[in-house]
């Protein structure tokens, strides 16, 4: 009995606490009876499905559910009915019909063996599936990083092993993951940047992501660039693995390396630049070791140039460098230092090496080029300088090496200078004589002479060719043959060739007005002249100034001129209108062909004077001046022979019916004055 009290107590007591529990939970605590009605609920958290407990006792549970899971909770409540213990996911709905998730323990109450209802609690799950459904689409959107990333994106262990990696990543190296899982990553990364990459591996166990280039292979053996990030992932500090980010970069790679190739290199030639040069003169100076270079500079291309047009220039530069760069002794390579600059270098420390490969550049210039079904005829000067011999500086070296090629210009072209050589002449000479040519206008240090043509049939003065003479107070008197070219590379020869212009038509102006009669005055227009823009324009203004006429003046122009046939004929024909008369200088020695003559409006053919310099010792040359007339006369032009020293020269020229003459024979070049006396004394 006691024993009895003691337990209904103890009861009591647990009941009170199931109460508590019941009531105080922060769950849905029900009993549902076997028909289906909720018979006593509790809820510590206030009204339940916003439903007052008054309200709820006159309901069945089903009006609870969310209309589409009532079959799914009769089931289980059936289940419940047999006895068993179902856990399940159900959404409830509120008084205002909203449903949220709730998860369910329901548990059979048995009274004896009878189950006489059902004990439930109901967890409201909406947050927590909330936050599950937030995890998921972010799951979600991570995976979509990683699998459906055009970059690669994978995941290696500690010690470099691939562990999981995306469909990227699989065709950016040909394999499956399955063949790469478990497998060491470096292997595939080319044998050069394997220690670099193994590096940049233990920067990221120190902690940060690393960010790198490097490479790797493809299954098919092909080099791919890539751009990795790596991230290490931490767990609680420690290393657990890391993620790797590989973007293929192969492209950019490809196109950074035409850039660089582009800008090492000459577009037009296919030859490394004078970028490229300076870089190679930089290693061998850094490593001391011997070389020469060698300015290579195309002799006269600039007539060919301003001539032909500058698409013809280009061909020709192009099959001469061609040419050269076929012939390369090992250890020497060419440059295209710009414009018909070339640049050789040649490593050795032999002079006698390096003048016979100098000797070789040369000879490669003794067969003609074909361009455009033209033969040009080019030769090449060259100025050599040698490191350490000349300096060590690369500016020194070259600028020597440019100065002998100068003074190998200057010594009839087509020949080599070594700068040693030409040291010892004088340093800087020509570069000197430039500078001196700039202020010789100013400095009245140019003048004028006149050399006498004579009509070989009647005697008769025909008129006098213009001859520029330059007396420099240091430099004593230079030749024009030494001059006109500088003149002409540096472009004073148009400000020179306006003066000669000039100072010829005054002195015409002179003579008419002192009354020595209508005199004839050649004047020597150079290529640069000829071709300027202004040119037509000053020689109209000359005319002018003077009032000369027109007739009286001509310009005597190269055949150089002359073989840029459209250019040319057009220019001809405005001269033609203007009145002025045009003679050919020097035929016979230059480009042009016989067959220009039949196009070009001009009226005298002035024939070299090499041809009576070898016309003793000649037979062929003899037979060619004879044609030469003969061809002109049939063309309505008349000859004139220069170089005429001697008796037989004038003989000769007579027989074969030249029209005028021009030489020693008669006279040399006259100051104005000494031509007054030579006219009178005749
Ligand atoms: P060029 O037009 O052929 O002029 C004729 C040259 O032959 C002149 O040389 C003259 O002195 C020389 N000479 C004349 N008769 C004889 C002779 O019987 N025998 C020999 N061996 N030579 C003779 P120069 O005055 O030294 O002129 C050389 C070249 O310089 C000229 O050749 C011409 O191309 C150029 N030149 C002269 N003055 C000017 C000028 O004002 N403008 C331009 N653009 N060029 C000029
Ligand atoms: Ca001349
Ligand atoms: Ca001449």
């Amino acid at each position: 009995m006691q024993k009895k009290k003691q337990l209904k107590a103890e009861l009591a007591h647990l009941r009170g606490r199931l109460q508590a529990l019941f009531e105080h939970s922060p769950d849905l605590n029900y009993f549902i009876d076997p028909t289906g009605r909720v018979f006593e609920i509790s809820s510590a958290g206030g009204p339940i499905l916003r439903y007052t407990t008054e309200q709820l006792r006159h309901m069945t549970y089903l009006d609870l559910v969310f209309q589409e899971d009532r079959e799914l909770v009769e089931q289980r409540f059936a289940q419940v009915l047999s006895g068993q213990v179902e856990r399940f996911e159900v959404r409830l709905i509120d008084i205002e019909d909203v449903p949220i998730e709730f998860e369910i323990l329901a548990i059979p109450v048995k009274e004896d063996t009878e189950i006489v209802g059902a004990f439930g609690v109901a967890r409201d799950i909406s947050r927590r599936k909330e936050v599950e459904r937030q995890l998921l689409a972010s799951e979600q959107r991570y995976r979509a990083l990683f699998d459906d990333n055009v970059d690669a994106v994978l995941t290696y262990d500690v010690e470099g092993r691939f562990v999981a990696m995306n469909h990227a990543t699989e065709v950016m190296m040909g394999y499956v993951a399955d063949e790469l899982i478990g497998q060491p990553f470096l292997p595939f990364i080319v044998p050069e940047m394997r220690e670099y990459t193994i590096e940049q591996f233990m920067r990221v166990k120190q902690g940060g992501p690393v960010q790198y280039e490097t490479a790797m292979f493809h299954r098919s053996g092909n080099v791919v660039d890539l751009h990795i990030t790596v991230i290490p992932i931490m767990v609680d500090g420690e290393l657990q693995g890391i993620h790797c980010i590989g973007k293929d970069i192969t492209q950019r790679k490809k196109l950074e390396s035409a850039l660089n190739e582009m800008a090492y290199h000459d577009y037009l030639t296919g030859l490394p630049n004078q970028r490229s040069m300076h870089r190679q003169l930089e290693e061998l100076m850094a490593a001391k070791r011997p070389f020469a270079l060698m300015v290579v500079d195309l002799d006269r291309f600039k007539s060919v140039n301003d001539s032909w047009g500058h698409e013809t220039g280009d061909l020709l530069l192009k099959s001469v460098t061609k040419r050269l760069a076929a012939h390369l002794p090992p250890g020497a390579t060419l440059f295209r230092y710009g414009g018909d600059e070339l640049v050789a270098v040649l490593q050795s420390p032999d002079e006698a090496e390096v003048l016979r490969f100098a000797e070789q550049l040369q000879e490669l210039f003794e067969e003609s080029f074909v361009i455009k079904d033209h033969e040009v005829v080019m030769s090449a000067s060259i100025g050599i300088a040698t490191s350490p011999e000349d300096g060590d500086v690369i500016d020194t070296i070259f600028r020597k090496a440019d100065n002998a090629m100068y003074f190998a210009k200057q010594h009839g072209r087509n020949t080599f200078a070594l700068h040693r050589t030409i040291a010892r002449e004088g340093e800087d000479q020509l570069l000197q004589l430039e500078i001196e040519l700039r202020g010789a206008l100013r400095g009245g240090e140019v003048s004028v002479m006149y050399q006498p043509q004579v009509n070989l049939e009647s005697g008769a003065l025909h008129g006098v060719e213009a001859l520029l003479r330059w007396d420099n107070p240091r430099l004593g008197s230079i030749t024009p043959e030494d001059f006109i070219p500088i003149a002409e590379e540096s472009g004073l020869i148009v400000e020179l060739g306006t003066w000669v212009l000039d100072a010829a038509c005054a002195q015409l102006a002179d003579w008419r007005a002192r009354g020595l009669g209508r005199l004839r005055v050649s004047v020597n227009i150079s290529i640069h002249q000829f071709y300027h823009d202004g040119f037509l324009e000053m020689l109209q203004r000359t005319l002018a100034k003077y009032e000369v006429d027109p007739a009286q003046l001509v310009l005597e122009i190269t055949e150089s001129i002359a073989s840029n046939a459209d250019l040319v004929v057009a220019q001809l024909h405005e001269l033609k209108k203007l009145g002025v008369k045009v003679a050919l200088d020097d035929f016979g020695t230059g480009y042009s062909s016989l067959q220009y003559l039949k196009t070009y409006p001009i009226d005298y053919l002035k024939i070299d004077r090499s041809f009576l310099e070898d016309m003793e010792t000649n037979q062929a040359d003899r037979d060619l001046v004879a044609t030469i007339i003969t061809l002109a006369h049939n063309l309505g032009l008349e000859t004139v022979a220069e170089g005429a020293e001697t008796e037989a020269h004038i003989e000769f020229l007579r027989a074969h019916r030249a029209d005028y003459a021009q030489g020693f024979y008669f006279s040399g070049p006259l100051t104005a004055a000494e031509f007054e006396t030579w006219i009178a004394a005749r």
